[in-house]
C-alpha cells in the first residue's frame, strides 16, 4: 500500500517515495525535528514525537526497517540552555546531559522507539558541518558579517523564500513576523546564522572564520541533515510551530549551499491546547508526563489519547480524555485477562505461539485494514477505532460457546499486533501481576500436560465426570495438580 501523507509544501496530499528495494544503498532518509534540551518535554511536544514516531513505524513496516533512516537531533546549544546554565551556575553540558536522559526516559516510558546515538546529532557535535555551511554561504553571497561579528543569512538573496509559510504574502511586507532582536541586520528578515560571542554566553563558544561564537539554531539542522541525510531528503517534519521561521529558514540555507532540493515532503503535526486554551505555565495547562502519571494516569493512556486526534487537526486535551483513553485501555485488558484465566486461553496461548512462529501466509485481516487507514495520511483516530472494533467484536465473543478459533485467534492477534507494533500501544506493559503469573505458568507448562488439562476440562464440561476424575488422576501422576474455577482452571505443579 503506498504511504500518502499531507504535504505542507503543495498543501496537498501526495504519495511518498519507496526506496528500491533491489538497492541496499537506497534508503528513505526522514528528519524530524527534536527538542530542545533544558526542562522537561510537555505533552504538547511529546504529541509531535509520537505522531512522528507512528509515522516511523508505519514506514518501517511498508518499506521494511533497514529501508528508513530516521534521524531527530537535540538542541543542545541555545538561549534556553545557556540560559539554564548560567541560572544553576552548572556547565552546559551537564545541563543538557541531564535533560537529554530526561528527555530518553519519557521516550520510552511512552514506548518510542529509541534512535541511535548517531541518528540523534547534537548541535554542539557538529560545529564544524555548521561552520562549513555558513563559509558555503558567505562565498555564495548568500550571507553577510554585521558590524557586531554576527553572520546573517540574507532572505532577499533567495527569491523562493516564504514558499512553505507563504510567509510573503501575510506577514513579510509588515516585518511583524520577525523578531527585531539584532539592530545590526541589513534586513529586519534577515536571520542569524552564527552569532558572535557576547558575555551572557560563558564558555559557551567556538572559533569560526567570523571569531568565536556560537551557531544560530536553524542552521543546525541544514547541517545535521545534509551530514547524515544526504543534500536531499525524502521527509522533514516537526511540530506547526515550527514552520515558519525554523523551516523556512532551513530550506533557504540547504537550498542556497547545496544548489538543489531540500526536502521533497514537509509534514506538520498540529498544536495540542489543553482545556481549549494554548498550554502556558501561567495559565496553569502545561502538563509534563510526570504531572499525568503523579495523577495515576499511566503513560500508555496518554499516548493512547494523543493518538485519539487526527495529526493534522488541533487537538484539545481535558483529563477526561485521559480517562476515556484509560478506560478503553482497561476494557481491552481486562478481555485479556478473562482469556488469561479461562481454560481455552492456555490452549489459546500455545496455538498463538505457533501463529508467531510461522507468521508467513497469515492473513492478517485487521491488522491490514487499520494499516491501510494509516497510509492515507496517518490517519491514526480512525486506524485506533478499526483496531478497537476488531478487537471488540474478537473479546465479546462468549467463550464458553464453541467458537471458530481459527478464525478469531488470528483476528485477535492482528488487532493486538497493530495497536503494538503500528500504532505503538504496548498491551502487556498494564498487564497486571495476575496476568504476568497465568502467562509465565503457560509457558512453562508442557504441552502434554495442558493437552491433558483441555481434555478433562472438556470432560468435566460434558459432565463425563468419570472420565475427568481419571484424567485428574493422570494430571497428579504426572506432577500437577488442577484447580477448577468458574469460567476455567488454573494448573499448578505439585510441591513434593
Ligand atoms: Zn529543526
Amino acid at each position: 500500500m503506498p504511504i500518502k501523507l499531507f504535504d505542507s509544501l503543495t498543501r496537498e496530499i501526495r504519495e511518498l517515495r519507496r526506496p528500491d528495494p533491489n538497492n541496499p544503498k537506497d534508503v528513505f532518509s526522514f528528519y524530524n525535528c527534536g527538542p530542545t534540551v533544558y526542562a522537561p518535554a510537555h505533552i504538547g511536544n511529546f504529541r509531535t514525537f509520537i505522531v512522528n514516531d507512528v509515522l516511523r513505524r508505519l514506514l518501517e513496516l511498508e518499506y521494511g526497517k533497514d529501508k528508513v533512516r530516521y534521524v531527530r537531533n537535540l538542541t543542545d546549544v541555545d538561549d534556553k540552555t545557556i540560559k539554564r546554565s548560567r541560572d544553576e551556575g552548572r556547565p552546559l553540558a551537564e545541563v543538557t546531559k541531564q535533560w537529554t536522559q530526561k528527555f530518553h526516559d519519557d521516550c520510552a516510558r511512552l514506548n518510542c522507539l529509541p534512535v541511535s546515538e548517531k541518528f540523534e546529532p547534537t548541535a554542539t557535535g557538529y560545529i564544524r558541518e555548521q561552520v562549513n555551511m555558513i563559509d558555503v554561504l558567505m562565498k555564495k553571497g548568500n550571507a553577510y558579517r554585521a558590524p557586531d561579528g554576527s553572520v546573517y543569512f540574507k532572505v532577499s538573496s533567495f527569491p523562493n523564500y516564504g514558499t512553505l509559510s507563504r510567509v510573503k504574502e501575510r506577514e513579510l511586507k509588515s516585518g511583524s513576523a520577525f523578531a527585531a532582536d539584532a539592530d545590526e541586520k541589513e534586513d529586519l528578515s534577515d536571520f542569524a546564522l552564527w552569532k558572535a560571542h557576547k558575555a551572557d554566553d560563558g564558555d559557551n563558544a567556538w572559533d569560526s572564520p567570523w571569531g568565536r561564537g556560537r551557531p544560530g539554531w536553524h542552521i543546525e539542522c541544514s547541517a545535521m541533515s545534509k551530514a547524515l541525510l544526504g543534500d536531499t531528503i525524502d521527509l522533514h517534519t516537526g511540530g506547526v510551530d515550527l514552520l515558519f521561521p525554523h523551516h523556512e529558514n532551513e530550506i533557504a540555507q540547504s537550498e542556497c549551499c547545496n544548489g538543489t532540493k531540500f526536502s521533497r515532503h514537509w509534514y506538520h503535526s498540529e498544536h495540542l491546547l489543553v482545556d481549549g486554551k494554548k498550554m502556558s505555565k501561567s495559565l496553569g495547562n502545561l502538563y509534563t508526563l510526570d504531572d499525568l502519571t503523579a495523577k495515576d494516569f499511566s503513560p500508555m493512556a496518554l499516548r493512547y489519547a494523543l493518538l485519539m486526534g487526527h495529526p493534522r487537526k488541533q487537538l484539545n486535551f481535558m483529563l477526561d480524555s485521559l480517562h476515556a483513553a484509560e478506560k478503553a485501555l482497561s476494557g481491552i485488558l481486562a478481555k485479556v485477562r478473562e482469556m488469561g484465566a479461562c481454560g481455552n486461553a492456555l490452549h489459546f496461548r500455545r496455538e498463538l505461539d505457533q501463529i508467531i512462529a510461522n507468521d508467513e501466509g497469515t492473513d492478517w485481516g485487521s491488522f491490514t485494514q487499520a494499516l491501510n487507514l494509516l497510509c492515507d495520511d496517518l490517519n491514526t483516530p480512525a486506524a485506533l477505532g478499526a483496531a478497537f472494533t476488531a478487537f471488540k467484536n474478537i473479546t465479546d465473543l462468549d467463550l464458553s460457546q464453541d467458537i471458530p478459533w481459527q478464525r478469531w485467534r488470528v483476528e485477535f492477534l492482528a488487532a493486538k499486533r497493530f495497536f503494538e507494533q503500528a500504532l505503538g500501544i504496548n498491551l502487556n506493559i498494564q498487564t497486571d501481576d495476575e496476568q504476568k503469573a497465568v502467562l509465565l505458568q503457560v509457558a512453562k507448562i508442557p504441552v502434554e500436560i495442558m493437552t491433558l488439562a483441555e481434555k478433562r476440562w472438556a470432560a468435566k464440561k460434558a459432565k463425563d465426570f468419570a472420565g475427568a476424575d481419571a484424567l485428574r488422576k493422570e494430571l497428579t501422576a504426572a506432577g500437577w495438580s488442577m484447580l477448577d474455577g468458574k469460567d476455567g482452571y488454573k494448573l499448578e505443579p505439585i510441591k513434593r
